[in-house]
């Protein structure tokens, strides 16, 4: 069996866009309007022949808890339960807004990663002044629609599997 990473967070931070990036793939269908992945979605990260581990691509958490986004929300956080490093994904852009997500992460315990994504044409200390809060010691940034950071990234991810 092969380790398994799950990308978790919001609704269009970018967890697909990172999923392709991994897989080298069209899998997960990315787009701008939140919501577009509902279930989850299984592929081989292909970045580093010598490391290779599963990725799990989720739906997002909204914190809606009834309805489509509800059952979207629950198959996220059973796949993150399963995983043995969690990236939590979170939009530079947007800023710490992730709090439900966050709490819920403390509670669950399992490695984690702080992956702050859209990093492209944003000021890097800022940004990393305004997710401080959430704790983690370190924190990755990277964009993954253009690729950047990817490297660093996958070595943090390997030392920890
Ligand atoms: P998901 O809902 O978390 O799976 O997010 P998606 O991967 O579908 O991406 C949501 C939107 O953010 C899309 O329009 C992407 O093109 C865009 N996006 C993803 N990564 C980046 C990035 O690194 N920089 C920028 N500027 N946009 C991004
Ligand atoms: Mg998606």
């Amino acid at each position: 069996m092969l380790p398994l990473v799950a990308l978790v967070g919001r609704p269009n931070v970018g967890k697909s866009t990172l999923f392709n990036a991994f897989t080298r793939t069209r899998d997960a269908l990315v787009h701008d309007q939140p919501g577009v992945t509902r279930d989850r979605n299984y592929g081989v990260c292909r970045l580093d022949e010598d490391h290779p581990f599963l990725v799990v691509d989720t739906g997002g958490i909204a914190g809606e808890e009834e309805g489509l986004a509800g059952a979207t929300a629950r198959q996220a956080r059973a796949a993150a339960a399963e995983a043995d490093l969690i990236l939590f994904v979170v939009d530079a852009r947007e800023g710490p807004m992730d709090d439900e997500i966050l709490s819920w992460l403390r509670k669950l315990a399992r490695p984690t990663l702080l992956l702050i994504n859209k990093i492209d044409g944003m000021n890097e200390d800022t940004v990393r002044s305004e997710f401080a809060r959430y704790g983690f010691g370190e924190m990755l940034t990277v964009s993954a629609a253009h690729r950047q950071g990817l490297d660093d990234l996958l070595d943090e991810v390997v030392e920890r599997l």
